[in-house]
C-alpha cells in the first residue's frame, strides 16, 4: 500500500536515533506460513544492514500504537523495516525511535573492526584484506586474506596494539570526500564493492586507520573499554577468520574466563602457581598409570595360570569360560592373547567388572 507516492526517503540514523516521521509506504508479505510486514519510512534513524553491520532493531509509535521493529534491510536503495503486526490505520505522525544501547553495542564492535583490521596488516603484513565481516551487538566476526594460522604470539600482538588505541581515545572522524581524495589519504576500499564519486571516510588517526564505509561508529576509539578476541580460525583456503569482543562483552568474557582459573584453583586446594600445579596433577597421573600397568602385567600372569587350570577338556578341546577383574579392554585382549600362546584348539569366554560396569 502506498501512502504517499511522492514522499521523499531519508536516512538520518548517524546523528540522530529518534525522530518524528510518517509510514509512505507498507505491505504484507508471507514466508513459510507467517505473515509479517514491510514498512518504508519518510525519514528513518534505522540502520538497514549493509557493510556486515546488522539492522537497526526498535519502535515506531503511530495513533497510540507501539510498532516493534525488529529488523532493518535495504531494497533497491529503499530502507524496509520489519514488523510482526501492525494497527489498522496507518496515516498520522508517527515517532521512529531506534533501540539505543543495541545501536551502541554494534557500533563499538564496527568501530572494533577498523582497529582490528589496521592491526592485522602491522602485525601479519599489508596483504591482510578484508573478506567479509560481521558486526552485531554481541561480537565481531572478520575475514580476512592470510595464508597461516595466526600465532597465540601475533594475537597478543594484535591485541595489545587495538587496546592501546583505545586508551589513546583517539576521536573517530567521519568525512565526506570525493572518491580519489580518499584514495589519497590511503583509505582501504573493498575490492569488489561499487563506490560513489563521493564517499563517507571513517579516520581513527590518519596515520593508523582510514576505511571507506558507511556504518555507525563511536564517537572516541575509548568507548570500547576492552577489546579481547575468542577465536582465531579457517574459512577457506587463504581465508582467516577472527572472533572478537569489546566494551561489556568482553568484560563478561574476560570475568568468565577468570571464574574458571578460579573455580580450577580452588578444585586443587587454592596452590600459588596453578599452572604447575596442574603440569604436576598431570605428570602424577602418567606416572601411576606406568606403574598400576606393570602391576596389572604382573596380576594377569596370575589370572592366566588360574584360568587354566580351571579349564575342562571336551572332546579334544579346552573350554574357558570366567569373569575375571581387569583394569580395561586393553588388559583383557593381552590376557586373551596369553591364553592362546598357551593353548591348542580351545574356546575362552571371559568377562570383566570395568569400574562397576560389566
Ligand atoms: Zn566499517
Amino acid at each position: 500500500m502506498v501512502l504517499d507516492d511522492y514522499a521523499r526517503h531519508e536516512f538520518v540514523g548517524y546523528d540522530s536515533l529518534e525522530i518524528e516521521t510518517r509510514v509512505v509506504k507498507y505491505r504484507k508479505v508471507s514466508a513459510k506460513g507467517k505473515d509479517q510486514f514491510q514498512l518504508v519510512l519518510e525519514v528513518t534513524p534505522f540502520y538497514a544492514e549493509s557493510g556486515g553491520q546488522v539492522g537497526d532493531t526498535g519502535t515506531v509509535q503511530l495513533n497510540g500504537h507501539t510498532i516493534q521493529i525488529t529488523n532493518t534491510r535495504k531494497e533497491n536503495d529503499l530502507i524496509i523495516h520489519f514488523a510482526d503486526t501492525l494497527p489498522q490505520e496507518l496515516n498520522g505522525e508517527a515517532f521512529a525511535r531506534v533501540d539505543i544501547e543495541r545501536r551502541q553495542h554494534i557500533a563499538l564492535h564496527h568501530s572494533a573492526t577498523h582497529l582490528l583490521h589496521a592491526a592485522l596488516r602491522q602485525v601479519l603484513g599489508t596483504h591482510v584484506a578484508q573478506k567479509g565481516s560481521l558486526v552485531n551487538e554481541e561480537h565481531l566476526r572478520f575475514d580476512f586474506s592470510h595464508f597461516a594460522k595466526v600465532t597465540e604470539e601475533e594475537i597478543m600482538d594484535i591485541e595489545k596494539i587495538v587496546n592501546q588505541k583505545i586508551r589513546e581515545n583517539i576521536p573517530v572522524v567521519i568525512r565526506e570526500m570525493p572518491k580519489e581524495e580518499a584514495l589519497q589519504l590511503g583509505a582501504m576500499a573493498l575490492f569488489g564493492e561499487k563506490y560513489g564519486d563521493m564517499v563517507r571516510v571513517v579516520i581513527i588517526d590518519p596515520t593508523y586507520s582510514v576505511e571507506l564505509c558507511g556504518g555507525t561508529h563511536v564517537g572516541a576509539t575509548g568507548e570500547l573499554g576492552l577489546f579481547k578476541i575468542k577465536l582465531e580460525t579457517a574459512v577457506a583456503a587463504g581465508v582467516r577468520r577472527v572472533e572478537a569482543v569489546c566494551g561489556q562483552q568482553a568484560e563478561a568474557y574476560m570475568t568468565d574466563k577468570l571464574e574458571q582459573l578460579k573455580e580450577i584453583g580452588a578444585i586443587l586446594k587454592n596452590p600459588k602457581d596453578i599452572k604447575a600445579a596442574v603440569e604436576n596433577q598431570v605428570q602424577e597421573i602418567q606416572a601411576l598409570r606406568k606403574k598400576l600397568e606393570g602391576l596389572e602385567n604382573r596380576a594377569l600372569v596370575g589370572i592366566r595360570n588360574e584360568l587354566l587350570q580351571k579349564d575342562q577338556i571336551i572332546n579334544g578341546i579346552t573350554y574357558i569360560a570366567d569373569i575375571v577383574e581387569v583394569s580395561g579392554a586393553d588388559a583383557l585382549k593381552k590376557l586373551c592373547h596369553d591364553l592362546s600362546n598357551n593353548l591348542k584348539d580351545y574356546v575362552a569366554v571371559l568377562g570383566a567388572n570395568v569400574d562397576g560396569k560389566p
